[in-house]
């Protein structure tokens, strides 16, 4: 009997598991040089932190939780997204009552039972950042701007970044009350006419085309901003367009909850079908007393990084090297023939690695052939071939796997001669 790996999951290997890690990095690269420090939470939380944090009327809450009892017969939660965590983390801690914006970002596996399908993976991972504590377009604006540098750093060119608000707890129910009364004079079935009562700007987001016709004259919230709304909003339009960031306002786009408040931002990438979106944010300045804490205007987002990552490849991102060789893990590779030239090349590729080269060898006892074969699928640059006469004369064969030129480098030389090379 052998095992697969759950429905909807699937494993990182090399050498695309390296890419994958490459991708989480530079994701998170600019909010890490903007200030914004390291959070790491449980994966499993108290389940109804989430029930009150992303909400029970939403899909992910009534849906698609991983939530099971421990052995003690609390109800736990593997985590879905990582707002809600980040504010309990703040509050648990304190950290609100000192400098405020609170800037945080983390990466990690969030966990939903969703229809599995490309780009829809019951376990996924995300970067996210949020700023917490302050309310300011032009912290709304850095976000915004720090999420498209990580795109642009990967060389993406296709993301799209949608745009709009939702208003706040002023205007808000004047507009919710207005699309109520819309919602309800349409033909819905029984579900989403439910939804009319508890969520109704979710309705909004229905992607059923029987749905979206009928939606058509819906009000829209940027017709119902007040007056603080709407200077906030195109305070914040300005400041993207000041920084060269382009974007579409989307008057659609919502997020269903009343603790989502004003911006609200989605990255889209057109290469991904159904599932465009590459990742999403907002300002959720009702949050933090949702979970019991104090007021504190906070504005965040999350990337999807398995999303991302297909965005490379329908970019043509992912290619391996000229030759078409997938990315090496190191970049040398040792052969050693015979016992005496073997444990020298044990000593030769770690005193390689302490001195920042990365190096493997050939293991399992290989003939020259194999070994050779495995210097090439290793993807190293350089293979360093040990025979018993190199040893005896106390020199090393370099090779340089991309041209084939082979030079003879004294065994005493050899490290700093490879430090030179590789950098
Ligand atoms: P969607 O509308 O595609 O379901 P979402 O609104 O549920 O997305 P968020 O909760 O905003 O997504 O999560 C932020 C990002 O995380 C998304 O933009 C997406 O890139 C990624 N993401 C969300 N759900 C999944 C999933 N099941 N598998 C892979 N990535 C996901
Ligand atoms: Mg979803």
């Amino acid at each position: 009997m052998s095992f697969q790996a759950p429905k909807g999951t699937f494993d990182w290997l090399p050498p695309r598991s390296e890419q994958i890690l490459a991708v989480r990095e530079a994701l998170v690269a600019p909010v890490r040089r903007a200030g914004y420090g390291y959070v790491e939470t449980p994966v499993f939380e108290d389940t109804q932190l989430f029930a009150r944090g992303v909400g029970e009327s939403t899909d992910i809450v009534s849906k698609e939780m991983y939530t099971f009892p421990d052995k003690a017969g609390r109800s736990l939660t593997l985590r879905p997204e990582g707002t809600a965590s980040v504010v309990r983390a703040v509050l648990q801690h304190g950290l609100h009552n000192g400098q405020l914006p609170v800037k945080l970002w983390y990466s990690g596996s969030q966990f939903r039972y969703e229809r599995a399908q490309k780009g829809r993976y019951r376990h996924f991972w995300q970067v996210g950042a949020e700023a917490l504590g302050a309310e300011d377009p032009a912290l709304d604006a850095e976000l915004v701007v720090l999420g498209a540098e990580g795109f642009a750093e990967l060389g993406l060119t296709g993301v799209r970044l949608l745009l709009n608000s939702l208003g706040d707890k002023v205007c808000r129910p004047a507009y919710r009350a207005a699309l109520q009364e819309f919602l309800r004079g349409l033909d819905l079935d029984d579900d989403t006419r439910a939804r009319i009562d508890i969520n109704p700007l979710r309705v909004l987001d229905d992607k059923r085309p029987e749905v979206r016709a009928q939606l058509a004259g819906a009000p829209l919230v940027v017709d119902h901003l007040c007056a603080a709304c709407k200077a906030y909003h195109e305070e914040v339009r300005s400041l993207l367009t000041a920084a060269g960031v382009a974007y579409e306002d989307d008057p659609r786009l919502v997020r269903g909850l009343d603790y989502y408040t004003r911006t609200t931002f989605e990255f889209v990438h057109d290469g991904l079908g159904s599932q465009s979106a590459v990742g999403g944010g907002g300002r959720y300045d009702g949050l933090s007393e949702m979970l019991g804490g104090p007021p504190l205007p906070s504005v965040g987002w999350a990337l999807g990084v398995d999303r991302t990552f297909l965005a490379m490849e329908a970019e043509g991102l992912l290619s391996g090297d000229e030759q078409g060789r997938a990315p090496g893990l190191v970049q040398v590779y040792g052969v050693a023939l015979g016992d005496d030239a073997r444990r020298r090349m044990f000593l030769l590729v770690d005193e390689l690695r302490r001195a920042g080269v990365s190096a493997d060898m050939a293991f399992g006892g290989k003939g020259l052939k194999g070994a050779m074969k495995g210097a090439d699928r290793s993807g190293a640059r350089f293979a360093l071939i040990l025979g018993e006469r190199d040893l005896a004369a106390q020199a090393v064969q370099v090779k340089d796997l991309t041209t084939a030129e082979q030079t003879e480098v004294p065994l005493a030389q050899v490290v700093d001669v490879l430090k030179g090379k590789v950098q």
